[in-house]
């Protein structure tokens, strides 16, 4: 079971809730502590303009919900991984990636991830709870106040780190319009990245929100989509693709396909050309990416090697699909994708090579 989520840390209190904790204060406070929390990603002891008896209570009375275990730097500086303690003990990785043209913070939405996709460190290791809206927007405040001081600014947002975001659809809904509305990142700069819960892509259709939906497609047939990801089974391929057009139609909007490469598993001709046929039944193009398998300590099937997976990039061009290749970051601290497993123990799965109809594979 999981434990209760706190209450009231300092980015999942309302409005209405600060007003309480200031009742005693003229009304102005209330939007200026807002604005110190979210415009200016400042801690309320360094909002200099509140009086510093309100700083000091405001440190016990909205408490961070967040406490940095871990902030380790890879890749010259440029990937900055954070490892958050929740309340309760649970813990969650954040990462933060600064490109020369942009900077991008990868947020979780769960602690742990119930999916059990078999080539995921978060996955292997198993739910502990859902993150509350404040936990998620908290994640994003922090990064930013990072990449600030690295004199560059935070401009988009990935779930992509550890959790499934639509099976936690209120706290992440509700972080979205928060990191939209009080922190003013561009919707069109957020992405929701979904394994395939099909009622979250139908409510993020209906959604006005024009936030970017990836899909984790990583198999183009439901025998081995089954295996790779179960949650297959409950929302099969043909059901996800026709909610997949659904939403193209809605809205107009680029869809991507995540598809993490292993090795003799999803790697081969007949993967290509499977995939090219659902992405041609699409009302409207959608952008592969494909993502070289990290490795995780549970997974003994290896990643496609590199010449591979430029291949594969090749074919499906050659099919007349657009896909890029996604460069691993941080894999030498394990803040890659799929790597966000907070050290907690995991359970090898192997998950068998396939001969398949492929005319490269042996
Ligand atoms: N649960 C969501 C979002 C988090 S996972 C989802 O699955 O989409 C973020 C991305 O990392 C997904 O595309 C996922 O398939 C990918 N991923 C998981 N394990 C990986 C691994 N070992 N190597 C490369 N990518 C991986
Ligand atoms: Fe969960 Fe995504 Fe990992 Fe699957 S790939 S176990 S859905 S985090």
């Amino acid at each position: 079971m999981s434990t209760l989520a706190p209450r009231r840390t300092r980015y999942d209190a309302s409005r209405a809730e600060i007003g309480e904790i200031l009742t005693d204060q003229p009304r102005f406070r209330v939007d200026q502590l807002w604005k110190g929390l979210y415009e200016q990603l400042a801690e309320p002891s360094d909002l200099t303009t509140l009086p510093k008896a309100l700083r000091a209570k405001l440190d016990t009375d909205l408490p961070a919900a967040l406490t940095t275990v871990v902030e380790r730097v890879s890749d010259n500086g440029d990937t900055v991984k954070y490892l958050f303690e929740l309340e309760g003990g649970s813990r969650i990785e954040t990462v933060l990636m600064l490109y020369p043209d942009r900077v991008t913070v990868c947020v979780s939405s769960q602690a742990g991830c119930a999916m059990g996709c078999g080539f995921c460190a978060t996955g292997q290791a198993g739910f502990t709870r859902q993150l509350t809206t404040g936990e998620i927007v908290e994640q994003v405040v922090r990064a930013g106040r990072k990449a600030r001081e690295m004199d560059r600014r935070l401009a988009n947002v990935v779930f992509m780190g550890m959790g499934e975001p639509l099976a936690n659809e209120p706290a992440v809904w509700s972080a979205v319009e928060r990191i939209n509305n009080d922190i003013g990142l561009g919707a069109r700069h957020l992405t929701v990245s979904t394994v395939g819960v099909v009622p979250g892509i139908k409510k993020l259709t209906e959604w006005p929100m024009q936030v970017n939906l990836a899909v984790s497609l990583h198999a183009a047939n439901d025998d081995l989509r089954n295996e790779m990801v179960p949650i297959n089974r409950r929302y099969p391929l043909a059901m996800l693709m026709d909610t997949c057009a659904d939403y193209l139609l809605a809205k107009g909007r680029r869809l991507s396909f995540e598809w993490a490469l292993i090795d003799g598993v999803n790697d081969r001709d007949s993967d290509a050309r499977e995939l090219a046929a659902l992405c041609r039944n699409l009302p409207l193009a959608a952008h592969v990416n494909i993502i070289p398998l990290n490795p995780t300590p549970g997974y003994l099937t290896r990643g496609t090697t590199l010449a591979r997976v430029h291949e594969f990039r090749d074919r499906l061009d050659a099919l007349g699909v657009n896909a890029t290749v996604r460069r691993n970051r941080g894999t030498d601290i394990d803040a890659a994708c799929g790597q966000l497993a907070a050290g907690q123990p995991v359970i090898p799965i192997t998950l068998g090579r396939r001969s398949g109809t492929s005319d490269s594979q042996p």
